[in-house]
């Protein structure tokens, strides 16, 4: 799913273009980021399978409060790194816009309170249990993102056509990323 998040944030570019487009990937992934000491401190968890198919156990950085939290430090950061509510906001929302394309693809595993305080219901649409939908909506939310920022880098590419450099090395990365999730598709 990091084309999909990776997608949003070029997207967002235009929104926020002080702000380098590795800064909103980031961003973008945030939730992944506080995932990573987690599960080194064995308080989260993932088995790694084919694309979509892996078991997750992120109860406390993929639980809506937990995911609310982490938007909250990720527009604290880009408000005091950017001086700029507009850059805060982008950022913090483009934490937030991870949990909900997880919500759509996760299986039901997404609590709403961190360590699933409750037992109240898991969430997940488990659009992964359809591989092929999941990766060509990925591929075309790809798409949808680099139109926006080529498009943006034309508008800028008037003055200086290194403006498109950024959307060129976005677009190879991003072949790479569905190349890279092809060959554990449900045909392996
Ligand atoms: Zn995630």
């Amino acid at each position: 799913m990091v084309l999909g998040h990776f997608a949003v944030a070029v997207a967002a570019k235009p929104k926020a273009p002080e702000v380098p487009v590795w800064a909103l990937m980031l961003a973008s992934e945030a939730m992944e980021l506080a995932f990573l000491p987690m599960v080194a401190l064995g308080l989260e968890g993932i088995t790694m399978a084919g694309y979509g198919q892996a078991t997750i156990n992120a109860y406390y950085t993929h639980s809506l409060v937990g995911a609310l939290i982490i938007a909250a430090v990720v527009f604290a950061i880009g408000k005091a790194v950017w001086k700029s509510e507009r850059a805060a906001w982008t950022l913090g929302l483009l934490s937030m816009s991870h949990w909900v394309l997880d919500l759509v693809v996760h299986r039901q595993d997404m609590p709403i309170l961190p360590g699933n305080l409750g037992n109240l219901p898991l969430l997940g649409l488990g659009l992964w249990n359809y591989p092929w939908i999941a990766i060509t909506i990925e591929i075309l939310l790809g798409l949808v993102g680099l139109v926006i920022y080529f498009r943006w880098a034309s508008e800028k590419s008037q003055l200086d056509s290194r403006w498109y450099l950024g959307p060129v090395i976005t677009a190879v990365l991003f072949v790479a990323l569905v190349l890279s999730d092809l060959p554990a598709s449900p045909l392996a």
